[in-house]
C-alpha cells in the first residue's frame, strides 16, 4: 500500500486529499516539485518534528539522492532527535559514503545518536558483505 504525505507538514494524508487536513497546505499545487526534492528541503524545516519526519521518509523510500543532505544534518547535529533520524535513514538507505560521518557520530554524538550510528554502520556493512557474496568462489 502506498503512503501519502503532506509536502508541507509531512503528516500522513489520504490519496484523495487536495488540501492537507492537518496544516491546510495545498497538496495539488505542490505536486510540481519532485517529491524527493521537497523531502530534502524539509530537512531544513523550522520545526524539528518535521525534519525528523522528512529524514524518516527519505530512509523508508531508500532515497539515495537524500544522502548528502542527511549527512549534513548528522554533521551539524543541532538537534539530537533530528540527527538520530538522519543516522537511521542513512542506515536504511545503506549509503557507504556515509560511513566516515557515521563513525564520527558514533564517537561524538549523544547516547541516542551513538546507538543509532552503531546500528546504521552494521546495516551498511552487512548489506555490503551480501553484495560481495554474490560472486561464488571455487576453492582447492
Ligand atoms: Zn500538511
Amino acid at each position: 500500500m502506498l503512503s501519502f504525505f503532506c509536502p508541507y507538514c509531512w503528516r500522513r494524508v489520504s490519496e484523495n486529499d487536495s488540501i492537507c487536513p492537518k496544516c491546510g497546505g495545498d497538496i495539488r499545487a505542490a505536486d510540481a516539485r519532485p517529491f524527493a526534492e521537497k523531502l530534502r528541503a524539509a530537512l531544513r524545516h523550522s520545526e524539528p518534528q518535521t525534519r525528523v519526519r522528512a529524514a524518516w521518509i527519505l530512509g523508508e523510500r531508500k532515497e539515495v539522492s537524500g544522502v548528502p543532505d542527511l549527512m549534513a544534518v548528522v554533521i551539524e547535529a543541532d538537534d539530537a532527535f533530528v540527527a538520530e533520524a538522519a543516522v537511521e535513514a542513512l542506515g536504511k538507505i545503506g549509503a557507504p559514503e556515509a560511513i566516515a560521518v557515521l563513525e564520527q557520530a558514533q564517537e561524538q554524538g549523544t547516547v541516542r545518536v551513538r546507538w543509532a550510528a552503531h546500528r546504521a554502520l552494521d546495516q551498511i556493512k552487512s548489506s555490503r558483505q551480501q553484495r560481495l557474496k554474490v560472486v561464488p568462489r571455487r576453492c582447492g
